[in-house]
């Protein structure tokens, strides 16, 4: 029988989410997922198959606004892109959730609070075993709780380096990570801190991804399945256009079909309006749910830059990823405007300078470069606007994205260098991560009250069709300059509560 109450479409960290809070409910769930499960193998932690074989990264290749063609760096994956990302999950900043002025134009306000989300961030840390410490970050919004765990301590030149920063007058603090480390008996841990976690998959399942998270301890509940390898190409109603009946998939090469009571899109931004879009018919003309014009509408990638710092003293640091400053997140003396914030990447191997420094130079001075570099990652807030979206062409996803708020960043990643300077480092490889890098997608489907300016309701519930939610990133109306995972969690979890009372 191919009947169920819930079919989720994606298991990333939204489907994921919502597979794992309502499979305790004994509702019949069945999960589709277009990817497999990701491989436990030496690859995994190896620099040569992550930055230049891309192993893992989708084949397929998108459209940018001029037509051109390129290969996003988009994880079809159960549990998403979360297989492989840095793990370190923030909470918006309260005020976030406003209107804030900005260089280039305003972050709109969502049409509920910080407070609306707060206890939905405490379970989302609590499942994603975050590390961290209270009252470190000077922007840190109020929380109920203490985070489930002490935050990663720096290793020697890390906290070197915050040290000499703090003597500037920052306030460096402790990410926020989710991964299984035992922080007081490390020999007693499941991570092992290794060098190779920030964009690599976990080899040990020590991180906590959505896979990891969510998905493991959902499907081994009896009325949850998980269909791997299945790629839903497209959403189908009723008659009157009000409710989807079915999804179609591929598997196999095979065409199927599956029916359900309720439907939750989760495909990661991106991939949800596209399929919105070719799902349109005689009752909804220009894509499903798209009486508002809005799907595919007001995409948010985040403005980020990588900088890598050379200083004369080496560091051999391992696990990098611990340090961050918000000193700057909502403007500095010199700038009435926000401007982000910095955190660490993974520690760079000469492998990942190669891929931006020119032919001519040498492997030994990479190498060099690579063993003196501290990594910085730069991240500031784009604005939703109508003209930044997905469409498709030809049948291909077209991403016509033009950046915004650009001033406040290059002013960002400036003045951090001078910082930087004053601490010792004196050569920088600066780069902007190209559009391709769609890692921080957000909006295309946002939600809010109107049905004539928002795609979803308050509730994740598309405006137009009664049983056919949208739990991924798509909802965001703006993003701060935060991770978003930890929001799309908290998020999923919070439409949860509503599916469980409207499901019975
Ligand atoms: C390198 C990297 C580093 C990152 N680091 C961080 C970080 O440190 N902190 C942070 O907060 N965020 C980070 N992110 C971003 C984070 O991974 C995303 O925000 C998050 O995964 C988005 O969740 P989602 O549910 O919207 O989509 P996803 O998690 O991407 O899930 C979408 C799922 O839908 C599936 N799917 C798509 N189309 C279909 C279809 N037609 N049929 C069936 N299945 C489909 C996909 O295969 C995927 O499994 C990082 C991302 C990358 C790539
Ligand atoms: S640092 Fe820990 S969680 Fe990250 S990849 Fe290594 S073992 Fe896994």
């Amino acid at each position: 029988m191919n009947h169920y109450d819930v079919i989720i479409i994606g298991a990333g960290a939204g489907g994921g989410t919502v597979a794992y809070s309502l499979a305790p409910t004994g509702k019949r769930i069945l999960i589709l997922e277009r990817g497999g499960y990701l491989p436990n193998e030496d690859d995994n932690w190896n620099p040569d198959a992550i930055f230049q074989g891309r192993k893992y990264q989708v084949e397929e290749k998108w459209l940018d606004r001029d037509n051109n063609s390129f290969r996003p760096q988009a994880f079809y994956n159960v549990g998403g892109n979360t297989k492989v990302y840095g793990a370190a999950l923030q909470r918006m900043r309260e005020a976030d959730f406003g209107e804030i002025k900005h260089q280039a134009g305003i972050s709109p306000a969502w049409e509920f609070s910080y407070q609306d989300l707060e206890p939905y961030y405490t379970r989302a840390e609590s499942i994603f075993k975050i590390h961290g410490n209270k009252g470190e970050d000077i922007t840190e919004p109020p929380m109920s709780a203490e985070y489930p765990f002490p935050a990663l301590p720096h290793e020697p030149r890390m906290q070197e380096v915050a040290d000499s920063l703090e003597r500037l007058g920052l306030h460096p603090h402790h990410l926020t990570l989710a991964v299984d480390r035992n922080v007081e008996d490390p020999e007693n841990s499941k991570c092992i801190r290794c060098a190779t976690c920030d964009p690599y998959p976990c080899k040990i399942d020590a991180k906590l991804d959505a896979q990891v998270a969510c998905i493991d301890p959902a499907t081994e509940y009896n009325n949850v399945e998980l269909k791997i390898n299945t790629v839903v190409t497209r959403l189908i109603t009723d008659d009157s256009g009000a409710r989807v009946t079915a999804v179609e998939v591929e598997i196999g090469g095979n065409q199927e079909q599956y029916t359900a009571d309720t439907f939750i899109l989760s495909c990661g931004s991106i991939n949800s309006a596209a399929l919105l879009l070719k799902s349109g018919n005689e009752r909804h003309p220009d894509g499903l749910a798209n009486s508002s014009g809005m799907v595919g509408r007001n995409l948010m990638l985040h403005n980020h830059s990588s900088i890598v710092a050379i200083a004369g003293k080496p560091n051999p640091t391992k696990f990098q990823k611990t340090l961050g400053f918000n000193d700057f997140y909502f403007g500095s003396p010199e700038h009435d405007y926000p401007l982000g914030q910095v955190q660490m990447t993974g520690k760079s191997k000469w492998n990942r300078l190669a891929l931006f420094a020119p032919d001519s130079v040498p492997q030994s001075t990479l190498e060099y470069m690579a063993e003196h570099a501290v990594d910085w990652w730069l991240t500031s807030e784009d604005l939703p606007e109508p003209d930044n979206r997905v469409t498709l062409k030809d049948g291909k996803i077209k991403v016509d994205f033009t950046r915004n708020n650009l001033k406040a960043h290059n002013d960002f990643v400036d003045m951090w260098q001078g910082y930087l300077r004053k601490a010792d480092f004196f050569m920088f490889m600066v780069a902007q991560v190209p559009l391709s890098a769609v890692w921080h997608q957000v909006g295309t489907c946002k939600f809010g009250s109107d049905p004539k300016t928002t795609v979803l309701d308050l509730n994740c519930r598309t405006h137009d069709v009664e049983n056919l939610y949208v739990v991924d990133a798509s909802f965001f109306p703006s993003m701060g300059a935060v991770n978003p995972t930890l929001t799309i969690v908290a998020n999923a979890l919070r439409v949860c509560d509503h599916l469980k009372d409207s499901l019975g």
